[in-house]
């Protein structure tokens, strides 16, 4: 018997191998997996519970590649409301180090998983580089709180280690020894990782940036993540500060940088890659580098817009990232996939950007950028139970007869109707299925107060 039938849909697009769209779909869900597809004219199983889908786009749960959840503790805050990348980063970190505690940790976690949910998303990455001294364990709090809303989740054990006395952007006090950081990363994967094909955690190792680390620990950390067969991630290639850290530096610019530390490979992911030029580009693909774009992060931050198109094309895993909360500011994975449509347009040309190639990034892209193709970011016999259903009626899509998929990414503002995750519903007509919301939201904002001096 099937545990969860969704049935009766406009349209499933599946962004399976074959890239099927089924009219009239269904999609059969059994021990949190997709046990059955189909169109209308395929006979439906029977179901312990149905989801009548009838007007609605159901695609594969939407996948955030990059993340830094803690920083919705500092949104839209004031004094940093039209600084570039650099500056940014230097007049807030001493504020995050500050405060930074497991409680807060949680609920920056349990509120941005929320936020995300509630735009499709299913499964999210986190890049949590901020490790200060007593600050407690917060990747175990973030992990309580993915765990506890029912999101799947891969935080990384990010890191910092080159202070500014050291020709670094970070602060002393942010920073932490190399051989410690190491040996953390070590604990938490055998604490947390699981690599089995539905896993719910699974860790990746993140050194945070070229400006915050040093060469010697990007080595390290690409032959640890190899020893452990975790993944590794990192920001490579943002802006035009990074590229001229890199030639100041190193002497040679952050694509060479990148593979210079033995990154060159397609156990990694970077975020933003805003800068690569063409042969750059080449090489990234080749070696199957995969990509988070995060679209309204390096348009709020004035970074640029990444070439996706050129490295899509290339080879790249492309996948989408909603950047952290304090930069973007919002994390809705839609408004990150229509961004990345508009931008694409944008650089690359009207009918080179399209929302098929949106939803693919968001979806398939994102699996490929977590090493989990096959897994995630599909609807196929197999793959996990992780499905968004898009309810396309009201004003806003009026009109649309023909294309729903063109229709989802071009009309809006919207948000998932149902998101279920495993074969469970995290959200449910458009609600958080969790009771707690409102009591995380009043914590939150305790928390967030002490992180912003009035
Ligand atoms: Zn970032």
């Amino acid at each position: 018997m099937t545990d969860l039938l969704i049935r009766n849909a406009a349209l499933v697009a599946t962004v399976d191998v074959d890239r099927r769209e089924l009219s009239g779909g269904w999609v059969a869900i059994t021990g949190g997996l997709v046990s059955g597809v189909g169109s209308s004219v395929d006979p439906e199983p029977a179901a312990d519970r149905a989801i009548d889908a009838d007007g609605c786009l159901v695609t594969p749960g939407l996948v955030n590649t990059h993340h830094h959840l803690y920083q919705n503790l500092t949104r839209a805050y004031t004094p940093m409301t039209s600084a570039p990348l650099f500056g940014w980063l230097q007049t807030l970190y001493p504020l995050w180090t500050a405060a930074i505690d497991e409680e807060s940790e949680f609920l920056a976690a349990w509120v941005g998983l929320a936020e995300l949910a509630l735009s499709g998303c299913t499964t999210s990455s986190d890049h949590h580089y901020l490790h200060p001294p007593r600050a407690g364990d917060l990747l175990g709090a973030e992990i309580a709180a993915a765990a506890d809303i029912g999101m799947r989740f891969h935080p990384t054990y990010g890191s910092m280690s080159l202070s500014v006395k050291d020709g670094g952007l970070p602060p002393d006090d942010a920073v932490r020894d190399e051989d410690d950081i190491l040996a953390e990363s070590e604990r938490h994967v055998a604490r947390h990782h699981d690599s089995s094909h539905d896993s719910m955690v699974q860790i990746a190792l993140a050194p945070c940036s070229p400006f915050s680390v040093s060469t010697d620990l990007m080595i390290r950390s690409a032959e640890l993540a190899e020893r452990l067969g975790v993944r590794l991630h990192t920001h490579l290639a943002e802006n035009s500060e990074d590229d001229e850290f890199a030639i100041a530096s190193f002497g040679m610019r952050p694509v060479d940088y990148y593979e210079h530390c033995g990154w060159m490979t397609d156990r990694t992911w970077g975020a933003h890659v805003v800068m690569p030029n063409p042969e750059e580009v080449g090489r990234l693909g080749s070696a199957g580098v995969g990509i988070a774009h995060c679209p309204s992060s390096n348009m709020i931050l004035a970074s640029g817009i990444a070439p996706v198109v050129d490295m899509h094309h290339a080879g790249c895993h492309v996948g989408l990232g909603c950047d952290g909360s304090s930069s973007a500011d919002s994390a809705s994975l839609w408004q990150e996939a229509r961004l990345s449509m508009l931008a694409g347009k944008l650089k690359s040309g009207a009918d080179k950007m399209t929302a098929r190639l949106a939803l693919e990034i968001a979806t398939r892209g994102g699996a490929g950028c977590l090493g989990r193709v096959g897994e995630i970011g599909e609807l196929s016999v197999g793959a996990v139970g992780d499905v968004a259903v898009w309810k396309m009626d009201g004003p806003i899509f009026a009109g649309v007869l023909d294309d729903p998929i063109e229709g989802w990414l071009r009309c809006g503002p919207t948000s998932a109707w149902h998101t279920i995750v495993a074969g469970r519903p995290v959200v449910e007509n458009g609600l958080l299925v969790s009771p707690k919301l409102d009591e995380m939201l009043a914590d939150h904002r305790i928390a967030a107060r002490r992180f912003q001096p009035a």
